[in-house]
């Protein structure tokens, strides 16, 4: 895991000339993440420079994206199933969103690929087929700028931390983040229970909702905007959170539901 002033430090050294081999062995970072750093610091220029007017980040002031509520929604779904990664010659900076959607839930593919679209009209779809589910995927230059929690490695390995314009829109529309979040990592089940009663027993059920997620900084961000929201949640175990009480899941229930 390689924290934020360490990643800054390594950037420096790869400023001031040296080599990646050499900041490698300074820093103990790998080489494959310096590559990956560097070319997204690249990118970030290039960007700025030509400044793409259709890039609500990178353009002369940044700003933005135009449809926040799909924005929020989107982001949860790529905290959870998602990722950002080069497509073909890194060189041409181009980058693949790709979002991991069950066959079983095709409201809910329906809705990554409108959410996408929301956000990057200009650029084609593809419906990727992969073993019990499709990657929703679209190429851009912008995705970084979009997402800026892309680096290299698996998201629980890395710290994730919400730029202050993403923080906002995640505020303001917390619950279509919880929304795509839930979507992505989380499910709502029926428990059943058995009460012992004198003529026999009976069964209970009722419904509640659980986010399993490795990273504890996906689950801060999914917990802080359940409380933003007045919905009480329980830290089940490390992986999981769960929210079981009746008036938190009907509170859900308003605006996530069950998949589709
Ligand atoms: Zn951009």
């Amino acid at each position: 895991m390689y924290d934020i002033s360490k990643r800054h430090h390594a950037l420096r050294l790869l400023e001031q000339g040296l080599t990646v081999s050499e900041v490698s062995r300074r820093t103990g970072i790998s080489r494959y993440a310096l590559r990956e750093w560097r070319l997204r610091v690249d990118q970030g220029r290039d960007l700025y420079a030509v400044r793409s007017s259709h890039c609500p980040r990178c353009s002369g002031v940044p700003r933005k994206p135009e449809h926040p509520r799909a924005y929020a929604y989107l982001l949860g779904l790529y905290l959870g199933d998602g990722c950002i990664s080069p497509v073909g010659d890194p060189a041409k900076k181009i980058w693949a969103l790709r979002i991991s959607c069950a066959n079983s839930w095709p409201g809910i593919m329906r809705e990554c690929a409108e959410a996408v679209h929301a956000i990057r009209p200009d650029n084609k779809i593809r419906f990727i087929p992969c073993t019990g589910c499709t990657e929703v995927n679209s190429h851009s230059k912008h995705w970084p700028c979009l997402f800026p929690q892309h680096g290299p490695g698996k998201k629980h390995q890395r710290k994730i931390e919400l730029e202050t314009w993403q923080q906002e829109i995640v505020d303001e529309f917390a619950e279509a983040f919880v929304r795509g979040l839930i979507h992505s990592d989380g499910c709502r089940v029926m428990n059943r229970v058995r009460r012992p009663c004198r003529d026999g027993d009976r069964w209970y059920e009722y419904p509640r909702y659980n986010f399993t997620n490795v990273s504890m900084d996906i689950q801060r961000l999914f917990t802080d905007a359940l409380d933003r929201l007045g919905v009480q949640w329980t830290q089940m175990n490390r992986k999981n959170i769960s929210v079981a009480r009746r008036e938190a899941v009907a509170r859900l229930d308003e605006f996530v539901g069950p998949k589709y």
